[in-house]
């Protein structure tokens, strides 16, 4: 055996040894913590549609490539590593024979050619990768940086090895040529070129160089291997697993039901001392919870869209899950001590981690301050950006979750919220009359479920809370029965029937409440026979079609820009008056990001005359959040720029007429945004935000006469309701 072998062999040994200990290490980590019998069920049901994740999520880049430049790199370097496997089956194999060819594909040119063209392609990537965490570093741009808050000095380090691995590459390959054994023809340009400059050393230095190139190149990638088992390049094997088990379509949408020890949470049984409940410490979270943590990149991208970052608040989607992988590092000799005395004997320091809580302001040392955890919105901006398919959103609330179920501890404001929820069966606490006042004035009859749904009726149409509530979303809900009526649409409607759907007790992180909500509303639909469900609101729509199903509730549901929408496309619903104006729309989070409804309402835009549709910069899906979501509208907005304010100015830069939307929550926090914009003479006084159905509205309804008649009643005024509960 040559010394050669005996090195390379030895290298190996050792570096498997180390890299294999701390896979074993990680893999006990995260199976300490939860089962999660649903993910692998999911695998196992759907290997088809798995299979087209990795093709196009790993293999396609498709999240990454959305950011060209960066997107472009990565996309090279990520296929450098999968071809570059063959030059180190050549390597290994030239090990033991200095002629060694891969059986069955030799000295085919095509690998040559590709081996050299994508290191060189990996070489431009890194250059890339180098200019950018310089341009956008955290020195220089500070809060803006994607790279605020990630451990800067391992990726420099990884990017230095990849280096290496391609230096040593051609110096191998090119001393290879010189002495004779290279297998490849000029196709491998770069090794040619490598060897045309090594070949004056001389034939002797060439066959030295030829060994030590080849050992050295050998032991990068052992060195590289080590590194990255220890470090968030960990990524690199665990991604494609981390794929394989998301949430399918996606992290959106739905949110998943508690469940304890993998099953899923039966209120009337539950145990808080012996049941989990949320979570409340690291050994809570499933491993696909812990797979998560382990997956970040931290590349930012989630941090770089995330509404309540961009507006200065503490929260950060990314350094959620580095501090949760921070903390089951540090604690995990502790998660995995086999009795209380291997406890006992733990070092200090592991055992003070230990006892940090979860969820904890400085003081506490908690691990994830409050602030962090109740500035979320749920609007989904990291979950759509992640390229590794991390499910913040469900982190969050799951944490949310044991602080409202098991701590009682969430911001004061809220707490009416929820008592009125559970009281009156809406936020704002209103008697359940209420809700039918919307139609009064409408001049046809609206009919009202009473039993059956009758079989002449098409739709259901959800009003919702605010629709039914709050004075500038009932304007929208009027609109659309109006439409519907012109169109010859018939639906009926729950009136004091009709429940809150629990969107806001569940995002808060209220199970129990959102559960009862769900439960009872569920009943009244299936009692009522209910098919087919029109809902003017987002929140309302993801409920009802993405979470109801949890609850023994399948409706076909559509939202109302959608219905309206193919209305127009049908010719039933024509726009004739002319709205000229310059509109700008917003999407809302939870029927864009959350349902990916984006085309209806732009095209019931496009079909009104006279309209001239505009794009904020963050529009789709990277649409910037109004500032409602996950319960934040009945929440103080204490820390840093007021979200609603931040959107509105985007609005406003592309200086519109009129700023349109397609939900209640979102027409509320724009304006209000816009009415303190006016205040301040920022926003003009005939600026106002509208639902799309008021705008067809407008169009749809001929103008009032000009002998003084009436202006039609859904005109578009902006209302005075308020949004607080309680009132
Ligand atoms: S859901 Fe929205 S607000 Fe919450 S962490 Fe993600 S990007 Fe930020
Ligand atoms: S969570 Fe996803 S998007 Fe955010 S830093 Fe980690 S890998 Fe990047």
């Amino acid at each position: 055996m040559t010394l050669r072998i005996v090195i390379g062999m030895t290298m190996t040994a050792i570096a498997l040894a180390l890299a294999g200990w701390r896979v074993w290490w990680l893999y006990s980590v995260a199976t300490s913590g939860q089962p999660a019998p649903e993910r692998l069920e999911a695998a196992r049901r759907h290997p088809g549609r798995d299979a087209k994740a990795e093709v196009t999520e790993v293999f396609g880049q498709r999240k990454l490539l959305k950011w060209t430049v960066p997107g472009l790199a990565h996309f090279v370097v990520f296929w450098a590593f999968v071809i570059l496997l063959t030059v180190y089956i050549e390597a290994y194999g030239a090990l033991f024979s200095k002629s060694f060819k891969i059986p069955g594909i030799g000295a085919w040119p095509v690998l040559g050619f590709l081996q050299d063209f994508i290191a060189l392609a990996a070489l431009a990537g890194i250059i890339v990768f180098a200019a950018i965490r310089i341009v956008d570093s955290p020195q220089r741009q500070g809060r803006k940086s994607r790279f605020k808050g990630s451990h800067l000095s391992g990726a420099w380090l990884i990017l230095f090895m990849i280096f290496l691995v391609i230096l040593t590459m051609f110096w191998f390959r090119g001393a290879s040529v010189n002495a004779g054994n290279f297998p490849f023809n000029g196709a491998a340009f770069m090794s040619h070129l490598a060897g045309a400059a090594l070949h004056p050393l001389g034939r002797g230095v060439n066959d030295t160089l030829e060994t030590t190139g080849l050992l050295m190149h050998i032991a990068v990638m052992l060195a590289f291997l080590v590194i990255v088992v220890r470090s968030k390049h960990l990524h690199i094997f665990i991604a494609p697993l981390n794929v394989l088990f998301a949430r399918r379509p996606d992290g959106l949408g739905a949110l998943q039901p508690m469940r304890s020890a993998g099953k899923v949470l039966d209120f009337e049984e539950a145990d808080p001392d012996t049941d989990i409940f949320g979570r409340g410490k690291i050994e809570d979270f499933t491993w696909k919870g812990f797979l998560d943590m382990a997956t970040c990149t931290e590349c930012g991208r989630c941090q770089s869209q995330c509404p309540a970052w961009n507006t200065g608040k503490p929260l950060s989607p990314k350094m959620v899950m580095l501090d949760l992988r921070d903390h089951a590092l540090a604690k995990a000799p502790y998660l995995l001590a086999d009795s209380d005395e291997a406890r006992e004997q733990l070092p200090e320091a592991v055992k003070a981690e230990a006892a940090r809580p979860l969820v904890g302001n400085e003081a506490s040392r908690g691990v994830i301050d409050p602030d962090v955890l109740w500035s979320c919105t749920t609007c989904g901006a990291c979950v759509e950006e992640c390229p590794v398919d991390i499910e913040h959103i469900d982190h969050i609330v799951d944490m949310r979750r044991h602080q409202v179920l098991i701590e009682s501890s969430f911001p004061a404001e809220a707490s009416t919220l929820l008592k009125n929820l559970e009281n009156k069966g809406n936020p704002w606490g209103m008697g359940e009359m209420a809700r039918a006042e919307w139609m009064e004035d409408l001049a046809f009859e609206v009919p009202v479920v009473d039993g059956k749904i009758g079989n002449d009726v098409e739709y259901l149409f959800w009003v919702g809370c605010a629709g039914a509530l709050e004075d500038r979303a009932k304007k929208t809900t009027r609109a659309v029965a109006e439409l519907l009526h012109t169109a010859g649409v018939t639906f009926a409607v729950l009136g004091p029937m009709e429940a809150c759907t629990g969107d806001p007790a569940r995002r808060m992180g209220n199970e129990f409440l959102f559960s009862m909500l769900a439960q009872q509303n569920v009943e009244t639909l299936n009692e009522a026979g209910v098919r087919k469900i029109v809902a003017s609101c987002p929140h309302c729509f993801n409920s009802l079609a993405r979470e109801y199903p949890q609850f023994g509730g399948d409706y076909e549901v559509i939202h109302h820009t959608q219905l309206l929408a193919r209305l127009v496309a049908e010719g039933r619903l024509v726009p004739a008056t002319p709205v000229e104006e310059k509109i700008t729309y917003h999407d809302p989070c939870y029927l864009g990001r959350h349902n990916k409804v984006y085309t209806p309402p732009r095209e019931i835009m496009a079909n009104v005359p006279g309209v001239r549709a505009q794009e904020m910069h963050r529009c789709r899906e990277r649409g910037f959040c109004c500032g409602a979501g996950g319960a934040r509208m009945w929440m103080e907005e204490r820390i840093g720029k007021r979200i609603n304010a931040e959107r509105i100015e985007e609005a406003l830069g592309t200086d519109p007429d009129t700023v349109s939307t397609a939900c209640p929550f979102c027409l509320v926090m724009l304006g209000d945004a816009i009415a303190e914009k006016k205040g301040t003479g920022a926003a003009k006084e005939s600026l106002e935000v509208v639902d799309v159905a008021q705008l067809l509205m407008r169009s749809v309804k001929q103008p009032a006469a000009p002998n003084g008649e009436p202006p039609p009643p859904d005109g578009g005024q902006p209302g005075s309701g308020s949004a607080a509960p309680g009132s």
